[in-house]
């Protein structure tokens, strides 16, 4: 249709909005309380056009066009309406520009300076008239400055899902609040802190409560970058001012994982840590069981010395390297390189062992690929949503609120999670199966599935094999011996059963509920056969979807920071692919597979001399802590890498300090396969360098030549070596968005995988039989205890714990227990307890609900004054050697004394802390 806007024509289609089609010509309308992100309230009046038909003013942002239409957006009724608008917003709105936080922000602001509107005519109300809410320590909420445009409210419940804000009172007395005019942080508030409603608030009625000091929005520079935390891999913009994070904002970009903006609480608050105090900043050798600090040169010099005789002296394969899933892809490859080339062995690993080793192993056996088969844009498509194993509402937040959205908009969601999480409070079937029993609840949904004959029988003859062998142990796996084992009732098994079965696109997220188990690898395997039998691979919004922890764990493992593999997935022990890779690199390469991390720890002080660990804390995050603490006691030579002097790094001969995400330039692949521009915002403190230029001096020092002038030439071999990653460059990535596999410089990356045939041919099912854990309760250890993550804080909280908003926020440990148990024991809430398992004992708190069932606990595992890895045993997948964290049996009792020393070592550490910051 053809439309005119001030006497030009314009082609528009039927349904789009005036405000649409005049943006799409670039003609200026303003705006208050319209977002592309957000549905049209039409509120604030300020997007008023004339329509010449009938000259009346509509409403241009929920006004749609019609053929024909006659539209003027700057005549003399629409500029003196507008006028008025602004004239009566002033008219309540307090004029303190000069001290506001949003001043060169604020939408008011700008057109009050457009309609020149010194002061209202209609006059000024008298300020303050309602309560600063800033008891919390991320937002405040000044409701004088409140323009009523109602974006936040909308963010919170079309975005974020989670209702907090609303309009309140009446008339003159309106304003926005948390239920019962609570601060966000209130205790009848469900706030997340996620910080999206700030980044869209027009004025300075929300604004960030920074600990880092202010910055006005225009003095800040701003660099687009990748969140350094979960695996969704949240594009964000880093602002900065003196060489330091003052905040983090928004970025809206169609390719990415996050195009409306979202973050969660680590995202937009967890970044103190890059600034903090306790920033190593020069390299480190340890002399008489002291620290001293030392120049580069010495530092490496000493670092070749001793690896060139341990290798002498024990040959390459006593020497192993841990990579991270916190350093880029780049800095991984260089690793992994360094490790094959520079030392000569295949023992380089990292902590994908710990969370996703049975995840690649498992869709590896039956799809070829190790990765989520589909994307985090595809889950508002799913029919049906089956989560297990995996708490998104806290470990991958965006993904999680993705979810709510999904279920609100009619997709049926089915959670199966010993604990009753957040999701399960909403799905429409929730199974609280018992930890470690989840083969035989997929199998128990898959008898009925056969049973009812959901199956997708073309799907199984063109596209797997594998069936009959798989199909004669389902028999056995009847609704009600599933129920014994599992706990979850048998009319609940068939319910799942059926609707996940019925779907046109059913999809499975998991995470390491699934994975951190003796038998992980066939738990994932249960997960793909379920997936085969009806089909659901290979199509847009199915598939099986593991959610990746870190925020390039994916990245790490693409690039062969693996013992088995070079880049790519190629296998070390494959005489061909040797042969490339010794092309490529230049050197001799050895076929022997190398040590697993969690091999390493065992084989520390016997076949493993020394160790070099790049950015990771295995002291706290791999099980049974004594024993990690006499392996790595037990090496002749520890170099440890890292921003911080971590646990581990303590131990260490030699430390090397080194650059945080926020001062390099890198990729990050997050869990969709979607590698993505990391870049530098600020500069290292002190001598820290990047840790690809750490790798690559040592390798000169070493004699086998590294010579890269920047990340994008690495990137650049990456797609040499690697077809996975062959169209991959950082040109391509500046312009679009990028996910592997992208074998070629035309190629487009590929949204999902197995479309058009499975990596591995056709689709493998396995028959795998249930079976119980290693380790059961028994009458002395009567509990099992799961550990896991929750919201506030990561891994083993180096950089949480860091973030001082956070921490205040979430500062103390604690144990989940069911409120039964927690009557038999006499224990409350807060109470202090003791937790012991045959490895060890540890204290923290008490949070009694019901969210385990009887018998059970839940704990996370970031906290080093309560390191619930102390408690954790060492069973090991035999496939994947990834250890069964998700079941010890422990003891619980009660400590008598509420107040600890603890709590009052904490206050200590907040004043110093906030001293820091002054
Ligand atoms: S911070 Fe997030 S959860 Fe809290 S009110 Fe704002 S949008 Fe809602
Ligand atoms: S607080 Fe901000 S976003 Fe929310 S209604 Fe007021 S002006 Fe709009
Ligand atoms: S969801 Fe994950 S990637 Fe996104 S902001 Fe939160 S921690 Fe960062």
């Amino acid at each position: 249709m053809i439309v005119t806007i001030n006497n030009k024509n314009y082609e528009a289609e039927a349904g789009q909005t005036i405000l649409q089609v005049a943006k799409q010509n670039g003609i200026y309308i303003p705006t208050i309380c319209h977002s592309p992100h957000l549905s049209d309230v039409g509120s604030c009046r300020m997007c008023l056009v004339e329509v010449e038909n009938n000259h009346k003013l509509v409403v241009s942002c929920v006004t749609s066009v019609t053929d024909g239409m006659r539209i003027l957006t700057d005549s003399k009724k629409v500029n003196e309406t507008r006028k008025t608008v602004v004239d009566l917003l002033v008219s309540d709105h307090p004029m303190d520009c000069m001290t506001c936080e949003a001043n060169g922000n604020c939408v008011l602001q700008d057109l009050a300076y457009e309609y020149g509107i010194k002061a209202s005519t209609f006059g000024t109300k008298k300020f303050p008239r309602f309560e600063i809410k800033a008891q919390n320590e991320f937002i405040q909420l000044d409701p004088d400055k409140c323009v009523l445009c109602g974006k936040c409210v909308r963010t919170c419940k079309e975005i974020q899902m989670c209702n907090v804000l609303d309009f309140v009172n009446r008339g003159f007395e309106t304003k926005v609040s948390p239920p019962f005019d609570e601060d966000l942080g209130g205790k009848d508030s469900s706030c997340v802190f996620c910080g999206q409603c700030v980044e869209m608030c027009p004025t300075g009625a929300l604004t960030y409560i920074s600990s880092k000091g202010k910055g006005r929005y225009y003095e800040l520079k701003k660099t687009i970058t990748i969140c350094p935390y979960c695996g969704v891999g949240c594009q964000l913009e880093l602002r900065t001012k003196d060489n330091k994070i003052i905040q983090v904002g928004s970025v809206y970009n169609e390719n990415s994982p996050n195009p409306n903006g979202e973050s969660c609480v680590k995202g937009r608050f967890g970044y103190d840590f890059v600034n903090h105090s306790d920033r190593l900043t020069d390299p480190l050798i340890k002399r008489n069981g002291h620290f001293e600090k030392v120049g580069w040169e010495e530092a490496l010099d000493y670092v070749v010395e001793k690896l060139l005789n341990i290798k002498e002296k024990y040959g390459s394969d006593s020497i192993s390297g841990l990579s991270s899933a916190k350093c880029t892809t780049e800095e991984n490859y260089i690793m992994q390189k360094f490790m094959r080339a520079v030392i000569g062995t295949n023992s380089v690993d990292h902590c994908a062992r710990l969370c996703h080793a049975s995840t690649v192993v498992g869709l590896g056996m039956a799809f070829g690929s190790g990765a989520m088969t589909n994307s985090i844009s595809e889950i508002e498509g799913s029919d049906v949503i089956f989560v297990i194993g995996s708490n998104p509402t806290e470990n991958h937040p965006v993904i999680g609120s993705k979810i709510k959205r999904a279920k609100k908009n009619g997709t049926h969601l089915i959670v199966a999670d010993p604990r009753k999480i957040e999701l399960s409070e909403i799905a429409d079937i929730s199974l609280q199966q018992k930890p470690g029993t989840d083969v035989a609840l997929i199998n128990g949904m898959m008898n009925v599935i056969i049973n009812e004959g959901l199956l997708d029988k073309k799907f199984i003859e063109e596209r797997t094999e594998g069936f009959e062998s798989f199909i004669k142990i389902i028999e056995s796996y009847t609704p009600s011996k599933v129920s014994h084992i599992t706990g979850v009732p048998a009319d609940k098994i068939i319910e799942a059963a059926k609707m996940y079965g019925s779907a046109k696109k059913a999809a499975i997220y998991f995470a390491m509920g699934i994975t951190q188990h003796k038998y992980g690898t066939n738990n994932v395997l249960s997960l793909t056969n379920l997936a085969l039998l009806t089909g659901n691979v290979g199509f847009e919004s199915t598939g099986v979807n593991p959610l990746r922890g870190q925020n390039n764990v994916q990245g790490a493992c693409d690039v062969g920071a693996l013992p088995d593999v070079y880049p790519g997935y190629q296998k070390v022990n494959d005489p061909k692919i040797k042969e490339k890779f010794e092309n490529y690199w230049g050197v001799k390469l050895t076929d022997r597979e190398g040590l697993t991390l969690t091999e390493m720890f065992e084989e520390a002080g016997k076949k493993i001399k020394a160790l070099y660990i790049m950015g990771e804390n295995p002291f706290l995050s791999d099980p049974d802590q004594d024993h990690v603490k006499k392996a790595l006691k037990s090496l002749d030579f520890l170099i440890v890498q890292d921003i911080f002097l971590t646990e581990t790094a303590q131990f260490a001969d030699v430390v090397l300090p080194a650059a945080s995400f926020a001062e390099k330039e890198g990729t990050f692949t997050n869990t969709e396969r979607r590698i993505q521009r990391v870049r530098k915002a600020i500069n290292s403190p002190g001598r820290a360098k990047a840790d690809w230029e750490i790798l690559a001096s040592l390798a000169n020092k070493m004699g086998y030549e590294m010579k890269y002038n920047s990340p994008s030439e690495i990137m650049d071999e990456i797609a040499r070596v690697s077809k996975l990653y062959g169209g991959i460059s950082y040109e391509r990535l500046e312009k679009e968005g990028l996910q592997w596999p992208c074998p070629d410089s035309n190629h487009p990356g590929t949204k999902y995988l197995h479309k058009d045939g499975f990596s591995r041919g056709k689709g493998k099912f396995f028959p795998v039989e249930f079976t119980p854990p290693e380790k059961e309760a028994d009458e002395k250890y009567n509990f099992i205890l799961m550990t896991g993550r929750m919201l506030y804080h990561f891994h083993t909280g180096t950089m949480t714990r860091r973030s001082y908003p956070i921490d205040k926020h979430e500062p103390d440990s604690y144990v989940e227990i069911n409120i039964e148990d927690a009557r038999k024991l006499g224990i409350k809430g807060k109470d202090k307890v003791r937790i012991t398992s045959r490895q060890g004992t540890i204290e923290t708190y008490a949070k009694v609900g019901e969210r385990v069932k009887p018998g059970q606990l839940f704990m996370p595992f970031h906290y080093a004054e309560s390191p619930a890895n102390k408690l954790t045993n060492r069973v090991y997948d035999s496939k994947a050697k990834i250890p069964e964290l998700k079941i010890t049996p422990v003891k619980l009792e009660k400590v008598e004394k509420r107040v600890s020393q603890r709590e009052v070592l904490i206050d200590e550490r907040f004043t110093s802390i906030r001293r820091q910051e002054q």
